[in-house]
């Protein structure tokens, strides 16, 4: 029912009491309570060197993404010593065009195709949350376990698919990308997925996004050193480019050279570098 002018207006003094009320009720922080919390909190507020970026995080939707989007740059890492562990959002289940392949029998290959090429890059670590393949959807589902793995593994440096590439055509990709950046926003808030912050575990900011596959690289690594295990690592990925290593080396030479040209590099790899 609608209600009249008197009504309405018997109520709004009323309302704006309790309002008021409860705002003089709300301790606010203190200028002092505030800087003990920035001095509590360091790194979030001064950017990091190179070297303090000691963790690495690179999300992907299926085995195989790593290394095709980043692996001369992620054997680059690994041989400074940093510590880089792998996030697959699926096992590459529907990856064969024949009719006869069992999805789970894939995805047991392919997990342990990721496994192998992970350990030729110098990687630490593989996980796997099994979302079916070719279906993935950027879920609140998703980002919340990806955020929750990010507060967990803390991460400086984070690679993630370029979702904003023009004409990417698989729906994984995108999903992926989404996912993973709308994780690394999330797990910096104290009260985005607060749930998650039991205990002592608290928000944690992301320093440095590499986005791989992007149309708007800003960023070149030199891979000339390591192009050689990228080429491996892809190797191991037997279901994906068959076992013709040579013409793999050819394409991933080619592909490296391409992107180094504009840069002066023999091979390269480039990405859209977003810093926090
Ligand atoms: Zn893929």
């Amino acid at each position: 029912m609608a209600e009249t002018p008197e009504e309405k207006d018997a109520v709004t003094p009323a309302a704006d009491q309790e309002v008021v009320d409860v705002q003089s009720a709300t301790p606010t922080a203190t200028e002092a309570d505030q800087a003990a919390a920035k001095a509590a909190h360091p790194k979030a507020v001064r950017q990091l060197t190179e070297e303090e970026m000691t963790r690495v995080m690179v999300i992907g939707a299926h085995p195989d993404d790593p290394e095709f989007g980043a692996g001369g740059t992620i054997a680059k890492l690994a041989a400074q010593g940093k510590e880089i562990i792998y996030v697959l959002a699926t096992s590459g289940d529907k990856g064969s065009h024949d009719p006869l392949v069992r999805p789970g029998q894939l995805a047991t290959r392919r997990e342990q195709e990721q496994r192998n090429a992970a350990a030729v890059l110098g990687v630490k670590d593989v996980i796997y949350l099994r979302y079916p393949d070719g279906i993935l959807e950027n879920t609140l589902a998703l980002r919340a376990r990806l955020a929750h793995l990010i507060r967990q593994h803390k991460p400086h440096i984070l690679f993630a698919i370029d979702p904003w590439r023009h004409y990417q055509l698989a729906p994984d990709h995108r999903a992926a990308g989404y996912a993973a950046l709308d994780a690394l926003w999330a797990a910096r808030e104290w009260h985005i997925f607060a749930e998650q912050l039991y205990g002592d575990e608290e928000p944690w900011r992301v320093s440095q996004a590499y986005l791989y596959w992007t149309d708007n690289a800003d960023h070149f690594e030199d891979i000339s050193d390591t192009i050689d295990k990228k080429v491996a690592a892809l190797a191991c990925h037997a279901t994906q480019v068959g076992t013709d290593t040579e013409r793999l080396e050819t394409r991933m030479r080619e592909r490296g050279k391409a992107e180094g040209e504009a840069v002066g590099m023999a091979y390269a790899e480039g990405f859209k570098l977003i810093k926090f």
